[in-house]
């Protein structure tokens, strides 16, 4: 329940007494292995910038040629002025990237989930998540005013119970889920959406740029088309390095979002400059493919040294790598403790994972070497097992 105007101090209170109170930490200089946060160098082990392309001098240079040539703002949305030809050359390389006829970019993931969901289902129809699904998708469905069912995390005949009671327009997952890392039983999920003559939606902000060839994602990992999953979410900003988002999927899809995903029709433009930079990074993705190698065997490494500590790793073959902590208490202990031996790995609590399944969430990237994976291995193992008791947020 939301508090009322005169409870608000008392309900900040209450969320630093249950240890849930978040703030932002204070970045002083670009992303990377090795951020200046509040005035001191750490080791961080938290980004989602996978593949290292987030300061990368040519992105960079894009992003400032985008800039001269178009300026800084888009000035409107895409469908009034602020669609650009950089808007557009983007949108026909991820098409062309993801085997599909169409892209349409969207300033951000969250929107993009809001639009394509809100654009394809509304009241009276049903709409299937995975319980683990990111915010933005169940969010769409609330926006949807659809009615949503969740099923069994990662688990196809949960979701063919759900899809035999009928009237389900919808199916959406993550391809890699966020804070878990493991990967959907896509073929699976796939086949029960089409015999159901249900949308497949598959987000892949974690996969794209990671799995499968030339970084093209979990549906290439899994040998997917357009055929078995219509509708592809990709984000910008993780592996990528930049920013915003995209669906691609069939022509009248697009179309059909182009005339109805409020979430694309009712906001300004990202920047032009941003499309050329993504473009850059994108080109990167494709071509150095020892990124996605380099991620690989740091994984590995980490996985082989968590292993040998005794550690509880979760199954995710993927740059996610979460260590459950448990309680709130332990994952905040956990994260203080590396703090203090130089390292950064932020604790992931309640609501953004279920009760009793707070966590580190590790994440690699291609920009760590392999003597930072060495260096988190021992920071991991001094950790105190038992919860730690300490105070203030
Ligand atoms: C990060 C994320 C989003 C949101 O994307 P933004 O571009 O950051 O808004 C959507 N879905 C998933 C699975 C994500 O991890």
């Amino acid at each position: 329940m939301s508090p009322a105007r005169a409870d608000l101090a008392a309900e900040l209170e209450r969320l630093r007494a249950a240890r849930l109170y978040r703030a932002p930490r204070l970045l002083e200089g670009p992303q990377g292995p090795r951020p200046r946060i509040d005035g001191r160098e750490l080791l961080a082990f938290c980004s989602n910038d996978y593949l290292g392309l987030a300061n990368h001098p040519r992105v960079i240079a894009a992003f400032q040629r985008g800039a001269e040539t178009y300026g800084v703002g888009s000035g409107a949305s895409h469908l009034i002025t602020g669609h650009s030809a950089a808007h557009r050359a983007l949108e026909e390389a991820l098409a062309e990237f993801t085997g599909r006829p169409r892209a349409l970019l969207f300033a951000t993931g969250y929107l993009a989930n809001l639009g394509v969901i809100s654009a394809l289902a509304g009241r009276g129809d049903w709409i299937c998540e995975d319980r683990l699904n990111h915010a933005s998708l169940l969010d769409g469905a609330l926006l949807s005013r659809a009615r949503l069912r969740r099923y069994a995390h990662g688990d196809p005949r949960a979701l063919a119970r759900r899809l035999a009671e009928g009237g389900v327009r919808l199916v959406a997952t993550d391809g890699v889920f966020s804070m878990d890392g493991d990967l959907a039983p896509l073929p699976e999920l796939a086949a029960l959406a089409r015999n159901a003559d249900a949308w497949l939606l598959v987000d892949d902000a974690h996969g794209l740029g990671v799995l499968g060839a030339e970084g093209r994602g979990s549906l290439a990992h899994c040998g997917l088309g357009p055929e078995e999953v219509p509708i592809l979410v990709g984000t910008l900003g993780k592996a990528l390095g930049t920013a915003g988002a995209f669906v691609a999927g069939s022509e009248e899809l697009i179309e059909t979002l182009i005339q109805r995903a409020r979430g694309y029709i009712f906001t300004t433009a990202p920047p032009p400059a941003l499309a050329v930079a993504t473009r850059e990074s994108l080109g990167i993705a494709r071509r150095e493919s020892w990124r996605r190698e380099r991620l690989r065997a740091l994984i590995r490494r980490f996985r082989a040294g968590a292993a040998e500590l005794g550690l509880p790793l979760m199954d995710s073959a993927t740059p996610i790598q979460p260590l459950i902590a448990g309680t709130v208490e332990q994952a905040l202990a956990w994260s203080r403790d590396l703090e203090a031996q130089g390292i950064l790995v932020s604790a992931i609590r309640p609501p953004t994972v279920p009760e009793g399944a707070s966590r580190l969430r590790i994440t690699f990237s291609a920009a760590h070497g392999e003597q930072d994976v060495d260096r988190l291995l021992e920071a991991l193992g001094r950790l105190r097992p038992g919860v730690t008791k300490t105070t203030g947020p």
